[in-house]
């Protein structure tokens, strides 16, 4: 899972999910990656994006586990950041999908969905994981990404929200701003 998460950065999951097979099969331990040419791992990994810096971050991640933390990723935040290509983000889908932990990931979509819901105003990952972490139940911790993922994927896209079809729409405070642009563009 670390490995698919740091290849996931500018990257669909359908593409991550095409390219890990055949890198897990060649490299099937930390130990192998750790040891892997680069110029291998950059082949296998070519079509995610991004290929050359992803090939370095999967290398020396796992050569970071190996000699730190004893072949296992570890469990906390501290120690997941001290890993190359391990941001708080990815830190976080590590601790809430791999360890069950109840972390909040804050992806662009979680930024923009809960900022249109008024569930966190501010504009860091890390300000609204904190606002985020005291309006949800600490037992959705894990979910609430998804969800808010989910949503922003299906409905309240990035440019065009799809308001009239949203199931919140009667609890969401940017509903009226957004219904207003359609119906103008409408009549227009
Ligand atoms: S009502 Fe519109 S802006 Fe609000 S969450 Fe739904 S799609 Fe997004």
């Amino acid at each position: 899972m670390l490995i698919a998460v740091i290849l996931s950065a500018q990257c669909t999951d359908a593409r991550v999910n095409l390219t890990t097979p055949a890198l897990f099969a060649a490299y099937p331990t930390p130990q192998a990656m750790a040891a892997a040419p680069l110029r291998t791992l950059e082949r296998l990994i070519r079509s995610c994006g991004f290929f050359r810096m992803k090939s370095k971050n999967i290398k020396a991640a796992s050569r970071a586990l190996v000699e730190r933390f004893n072949g296992r990723v570890p469990r906390t935040m501290e120690e997941l950041l001290q890993l190359p290509g391990v941001g708080r983000k990815t830190a976080n889908v590590i601790l809430a999908t791999a360890y069950d932990q109840g972390a909040i990931a804050v992806d662009t979509h979680v930024l923009r969905v809960a900022s249109r819901l008024g569930l966190a105003r501010a504009r860091t990952p890390a300000k609204v994981e904190q606002q985020l972490s005291r309006v949800v139940p600490q037992a959705q911790w894990g979910q609430v990404a998804h969800w808010l993922i989910f949503h922003g994927r299906q409905i309240c896209h990035a440019r065009k929200p799809e308001c009239l079809r949203c199931v919140v729409v009667d609890l969401c405070p940017s509903a009226k701003r957004f219904l207003r642009v359609t119906s103008g563009r409408t009549k227009g």
